[in-house]
């Protein structure tokens, strides 16, 4: 059977929510930038022949000496995450059976769950990893009244690397057209795919704010 599988990691935002000069995913993690982690993580899964990285423009000569030392290839992204996406779907090789896709700014992504995703991925033909709620969740409008509490053990929060059999992530990326979506599965559930949830790992968090990198760092030193 084969499994061979390409790995896209997109790390093509401007980072806003953030804030600073420096995109979150440039940003040093324990002495290598943020989203190198992943990459990291990605080749210490067999599978995983081919990385590409989707980055600003702006970046592409900058990283051009990493991408050799890591084989990683980088390309341009786009203005939205899924822009971003699409233009490293053009890069993934023909022979590739499996196509992960992944937050650069998710730099504790493990081996081992993305080994359980790709499991499930050559089961179910598309999966994603994600926790159940802690807290109890609310549904409310702007003006912040709520509308509605969710039952919490039908709540989950989606992460990444999200994993497809690679035609099924390619027609549903074709049917979408512009439809606005948060993450892949989207894009393959509105396509009508049966997607498959495989429990993640909490400390596969997100860099979105400050405090997420101060995380990162401590769970990174206490690692080493
Ligand atoms: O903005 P957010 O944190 O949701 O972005 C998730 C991931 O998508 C980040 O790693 C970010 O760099 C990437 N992204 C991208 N291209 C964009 C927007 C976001 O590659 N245009």
């Amino acid at each position: 059977m084969n499994t061979r599988s390409a790995a896209i990691i997109v790390a093509g935002g401007a980072g806003k929510r953030f804030g600073g000069a420096l995109p979150k995913q440039f940003l040093p993690l324990c002495g290598k930038p943020l989203f190198l982690w992943s990459v990291l993580a990605f080749k210490k899964v067999r599978e995983f022949r081919d990385i590409i990285v989707v980055v600003p423009e702006d970046r592409l000569a900058t990283l051009a000496p990493l991408g050799k030392k890591y084989s990683i290839t980088f390309v341009a992204g786009g203005k939205e995450r899924i822009d971003s996406v699409k233009a490293g779907l053009a890069l993934v090789p023909a022979d590739a059976a499996y196509i992960a896709i992944h937050d650069g700014a998710r730099p504790l992504i493990s081996p081992n769950l993305i080994r359980k995703v790709l499991a499930a991925a050559v089961a179910y033909k598309a999966a994603l990893p994600a926790v159940s709620a802690r807290d109890t969740i609310k549904l409310a409008g702007r003006s912040l009244v709520v509308k509605a509490t969710v039952p919490r053990d039908e709540v989950w929060g989606a992460q990444t690397p999200q994993i497809f059999e690679r035609k099924l992530i390619m027609r549903a990326y074709r049917k979408l057209g512009r439809r606005a979506v948060t993450d892949d599965a989207q894009v393959a559930e509105l396509a009508g795919y049966r997607v498959q949830i495989v429990p993640g790992e909490r400390e596969n968090i997100k860099i979105t704010e400050p405090f997420d990198l101060f995380l990162a760092k401590h769970y990174r030193k206490m690692k080493e």
